[in-house]
């Protein structure tokens, strides 16, 4: 069944693959964006998917553009929370800037946008939020206490909207990716990025379609009975 769907940050990397996925798939789907709206635009026009600028770290700028999808293109079926950065240094030398900004865009951002979908959800008896984590969240990692804590937050939040939305028909998942082959990587100066692959026992980065397979997948109406629950996308590289 064709669905409407918003993915954050789903014109560059990760999201951008989520995006085309769930258009694949034949759902309608509108991609979120920050700031760069060139790279916006030149997804938008390639692929025929709506943008919408606003920030996810606001929640007031989320309850205006989910307003407006929602004119748009009608109520809101499939959340995928995907927007998210980095802003890395040791915890001895992190500004509380870094702090912040990187939980509330990766966290807050979680609940900014499920609380204004989230009503609709419910009232109409189906609904679908899959939340991108990381590896980080789950393992931690030197230079990450602001991202592994905001990664490692989506899967008690993700477990907790799960329990109270069940019985609505509304399932919540989380997706922990390992490395992909995206922009935020390319950040990773080289020699790291050569130990990391080394770790990864199926031996390359991950692509973003790995994980927009997944989110294609869970978001499916006959993935019902799937929630509560975190996907490891990772070739391996940590396994609970
Ligand atoms: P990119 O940096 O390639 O893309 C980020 C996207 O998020 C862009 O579309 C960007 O918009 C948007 N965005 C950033 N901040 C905001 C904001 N405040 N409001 C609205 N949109 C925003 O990221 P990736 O594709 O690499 O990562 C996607 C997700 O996957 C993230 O949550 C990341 O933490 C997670 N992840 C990534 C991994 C990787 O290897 N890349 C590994 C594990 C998890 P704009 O283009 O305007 O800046």
């Amino acid at each position: 069944m064709q669905r409407t769907a918003i993915v954050t940050g789903g014109t560059r990397g990760i999201g951008q693959a989520i995006s085309l996925a769930l258009h694949a798939a034949g759902h309608r789907v509108v991609a979120v964006y920050h700031s760069n709206t060139d790279a916006a635009r030149a997804f938008s026009d390639a692929n025929g998917i709506a943008v919408f600028q606003w920030d996810v770290s606001d929640f007031e700028a989320c309850r205006h553009g989910i307003g407006k999808v929602a004119e748009t293109l009608g109520p809101i079926d499939i959340l995928v929370n995907n927007a998210g950065i980095t802003d890395d240094a040791m915890l001895h030398r992190m500004s509380p800037e870094q702090w912040w900004k990187v939980i509330n865009t990766n966290l807050g951002s979680m609940f900014n946008m499920s609380h204004h979908v989230i009503h609709g959800m419910r009232e109409r008896g189906f609904g679908r939020i899959i939340n991108i984590s990381s590896i980080n969240g789950e393992k931690g990692q030197l230079g990450q206490a602001n991202y592994s804590a905001a990664k490692a937050g989506i899967l008690g939040f993700t477990k907790a909207l799960a329990l109270e939305s069940a019985r609505k028909n509304v399932t919540v998942n989380a997706i922990a990716p390992g490395y992909c082959d995206t922009a935020m990587v390319a950040e990773v100066p080289p020699e790291v990025l050569k130990s990391i692959v080394e770790d990864i026992p199926v031996g390359r980065l991950g692509t973003p379609a790995d994980v927009g397979r997944m989110v294609a997948f869970l978001a499916d109406d006959a993935a019902g009975f799937i929630t509560g629950a975190t996907f490891n996308v990772n070739g391996g590289q940590y396994m609970e």
